[in-house]
Formats: structure tokens, sequence, C-alpha cells
């Protein structure tokens, strides 16, 4: 069994209908029960809030129905909810409920209401398991509550990293070939594997140890596709529900090919994470040949995988302008187009880099702080830093978590993101990185989750 949640389209609708009825059927021991009438389920398909979630196994196997509601105070509704006997006291209903939560969160509502008949003990049993409990007594039901705004804030303010894990994020600055947890990889090596000395000495210091320490654990294309693994592995267990990781030209060709690549890669993606959402990014290092590269780029993205561009490693080794014919054919492919700048670089180089190439998206861009004009130019803009603290923490670009610039960025109105960078290297993962600038009172929660809301593309809290 492998099913999969997701939001219902119309082409649903006459299998929402068959476990309607056999809901029914369950709940009154009968056949003789009348299903939805014509065009009820019409509300659902009509564009507003209202939705409905449903598990597939190739065949749709379960249901429930969402209705919004925002009076008297914003909640949702959970209304319908049919599981097929066969995939019944299998978790579906759990994770068709999480998905309802998540939804909520996600649209500002701060409560979870249903009705549950006072017989049914078991299904009483089944919600206080995942949290609710009864709010009002309406006769021969009760109306069962779940309070869900803070659940991010709360974690914060517990220092609970336990649940910080369960709330949805996103990682949008991502080395994939690093993107797995140094724990993660020692278990399936089953070795030990080397601690890296704090701080680097810069970015190459950071180089040298991984290849002199560390690769030769896992190299080749064996130890790449472990290290993918890796990072949808961690995807996974970190609720991590937006993805996006950059990848390599030479990375690809090692695996034989863009086709043979995207198979190997999507392949862990439906393993293990299939429900988040994966942008691929296309990444060329700074000091690459850019004739010769433009000359290939094609072979790439013609299969329309890739999402974004981006450019990393050493700044400034060519100017922001010698990318142009890659930006250029990014944007033929309709790329995002991202670049690493700003983090040894200067505002002027982050700024400068957005301007010659288009961004809107800058990789770090960190040292804008140093300059109120550059912010109010990203703030305007809405040009969004994928920042990553651990990363310039460890690298030694920044002293420590409680000076970081993201404060000062965060207080000028430009858009940031909270991200792991080379998780392998820095072993900070996202809710760690999270709960370490709030522990050292970089931002508060409420601009914590504010943060969170960006990277997913949720709209802010109310
Ligand atoms: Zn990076």
């Amino acid at each position: 069994m492998n099913y999969r949640i997701r939001t219902a389209v119309p082409e649903d609708e006459g299998r929402i209908r068959e476990l309607f009825l056999e809901m029914l059927r369950t709940i009154y021991h009968t056949d003789d029960v009348t299903g939805y009438g014509d065009g009820y389920l019409d509300r659902f398909w009509s564009g507003n809030q209202d939705r409905i979630y449903v598990a597939e196994d190739g065949l749709v196997v379960a249901f429930l129905s969402v209705e919004v509601h925002h009076d008297p105070v914003d909640h949702i509704y959970l209304d319908d909810f049919s599981v097929t006997v066969a995939y019944r006291n299998k978790g579906i209903g759990s994770a068709l409920i999480h998905a309802a939560e998540a939804y909520a969160e996600q649209i500002g509502s701060r409560a979870v209401l249903l009705h549950v008949e006072k017989l049914n003990t078991a299904a009483m049993r089944f919600y206080e398991r995942l949290g609710y409990s009864a709010f009002r007594d309406d006769g021969d039901r009760f109306l069962l509550k779940k309070d869900i705004e803070d659940l991010f804030c709360d974690a914060l303010r517990e220092k609970d990293s336990g649940k910080l894990l369960a709330v949805p994020k996103s990682d949008l600055h991502n080395h994939s070939t690093k993107g797995c947890r140094r724990s993660w990889l020692a278990e399936r090596l089953k070795k030990d594997l080397p601690d890296p000395p704090v701080p680097f000495d810069g970015l190459s210091g950071m180089q040298e140890w991984f290849r002199s320490s560390l690769k030769h654990y896992c190299d080749g294309l064996e130890g790449a596709l472990l290290r993918w693994e890796g990072a949808f592995a961690e995807a996974k267990r970190n609720h991590i529900i937006r993805l996006s990781m950059n990848f390599g030209a030479a990375e690809i060709d090692l695996a034989g090919g863009i086709e043979e690549f995207r198979e190997l890669i999507e392949g862990f993606h439906r393993a293990y994470c299939p429900d988040t959402v994966f942008e691929p990014e296309l990444t060329y290092p700074s000091n690459c040949d850019v004739d010769f590269e433009e000359g290939r780029i094609d072979g790439y993205l013609q299969s329309g995988w890739f999402r974004s561009i981006d450019v990393c490693g050493f700044e400034n080794v060519q100017p922001a302008e010698a990318f142009l014919p890659l930006y250029r054919k990014a944007e033929q492919y309709r790329l995002v187009k991202k670049m690493h700048a700003g983090e040894t670089g200067t505002a002027n180089d982050v700024r400068r880099a957005v301007e010659v190439l288009g961004l809107s998206e800058v990789h770090h861009g960190i040292s804008a702080c140093t300059s109120k004009e550059t912010m109010r130019f990203l703030a305007d803009n809405r040009i969004q830093l994928n920042v990553c603290p651990s990363s310039n923490v460890m690298l030694g670009y920044v002293k420590d978590y409680r000076d970081h610039p993201i404060r000062v960025l965060v207080g000028n109105g430009v858009l940031v993101t909270i991200n792991t960078d080379d998780l392998l290297i820095f072993d900070s993962s996202i809710e760690n990185e999270y709960l370490r600038l709030y522990s050292a009172g970089t931002l508060s929660a409420e601009q914590l989750d504010g943060i969170r809301r960006v990277g997913l593309g949720w709209p802010g809290r109310l």
C-alpha cells in the first residue's frame, strides 16, 4: 500500500459519491441510503476555500471534505469523511486530518471543528488521540475542537524539537549532495564520521575538510546516490513540504545524463516525500566556462524538469555579466533566477547581481544588511534572500547567531527564508536553524513563523 494524499479535482466526484454511500451504509447498517444530491459537491470545484482531500492508491480510497468558516472566528469544519473498508486502520484517516490541519494553518484558521456521534466511542478515541476534545454538547453529537493557531510558535517557546519537526517547513537553499544529515549517513555506512573544525577557514576551508575528511566515505555515483537519498529522507523526517535542491551538470553527467538522473532523483522523491513540492535547481560553479556551458544547457533544460537556475561557489570569480548567456537561456525556459551573492561579497554585489541578471531570489545575500539603500531596493522589489544561519556562522562569516544579519534584514522589510545550505557539513537541520535563532534572541517566534510562511508561499499571520 503506497497511498498519497492530495486535493480532490472534479474527476474524483464519482468516487467520492461512492465512498459517501459506503460511509452511510456503515453508519446505518442498511443499503437503503441516499447519497449527495445533484450539484451538492459543486462548491468544492468553484475555486472558493472549501476543498476535499482524497487518499489515492491507484483508485481514490478515502476522502475528507473541509469547509472554511469565518464566523465567529476563522476555523475549518471537517464534514464528510469516509475510508473504504479495505483501507481502514492503516493511518489514512489520520493522514487526511493532518492534511486538513496543515491547510487550516496555511489559510490562517485558528481551529479545526468536527462532529462525532456520542455512541461512536471508537471515533471519539481516534479524535482524542489526534488532539481533539469535546467543545459543545449538541444532543446526540459532540462538537470537537482542536486549536492549531500557534503550533509553530508554541514549539519554539517550549524549545520542543519534536514538535518543530512535525510542523510544515521549506528548505530552498540546499546543495543536494551535501543535503543529508551526518548521523543518517554514518548509520547507513555503519561508520563513525568525523566532526568538522569550528569555525572553518571560510568556504575553501570547508571544501578542503570535506575532500580530505568525509568524501572518501561516500564518493562516486554510489556515494552521491546515498547522499541524495539522505537528503530526501531528511525532507520526510523534518516535514519539509517545499524543497528546492540544486544539482550541478557534473552530478547529472555522473548519473549517465538528464533522463537517468531525473528518474533516480524522482525515485527518492516518490519513496520518501511524494507530497513535498519539489523544485529542482540547476547550479553552475562560479568558475565555470560559460561559453562551454551555454552550448550544453538546452540539453538539461529541455525536459522541463528544472525550476530554477543558480551560480554557486566563490563570489566575484567572474562579474555577474559573465553569466548572462546562461540566465538568458534560463529565461527562455521560464526558470526562477537565483544566484549565490553577498555572503562574502558586498551589499553592492547583491544589488548588481539582481539588476544585471534579473534575479528574484539570492542565496545568502546577508551583506545587504550593511546598506539601508540595498535593503530598501530588495524590499521594494520583493527579492527573497535564502539565508543559511549555521553555514554563515560555521564558515566564520558571521560571529554568532545573536548578531546574525537576518535580524536587520527582517527589521528592514526584506523577504527572507531560512535554509540548510550543506546539512552534511554544518549538521544543523532546518528545525534547529529556527530554534537557534529563537534561543539566541535574534528573532521572535512570530517573526520566525512569518519567515517560515514566506518559504512555504503561505499568506502571513492574521
Ligand atoms: Zn549555498
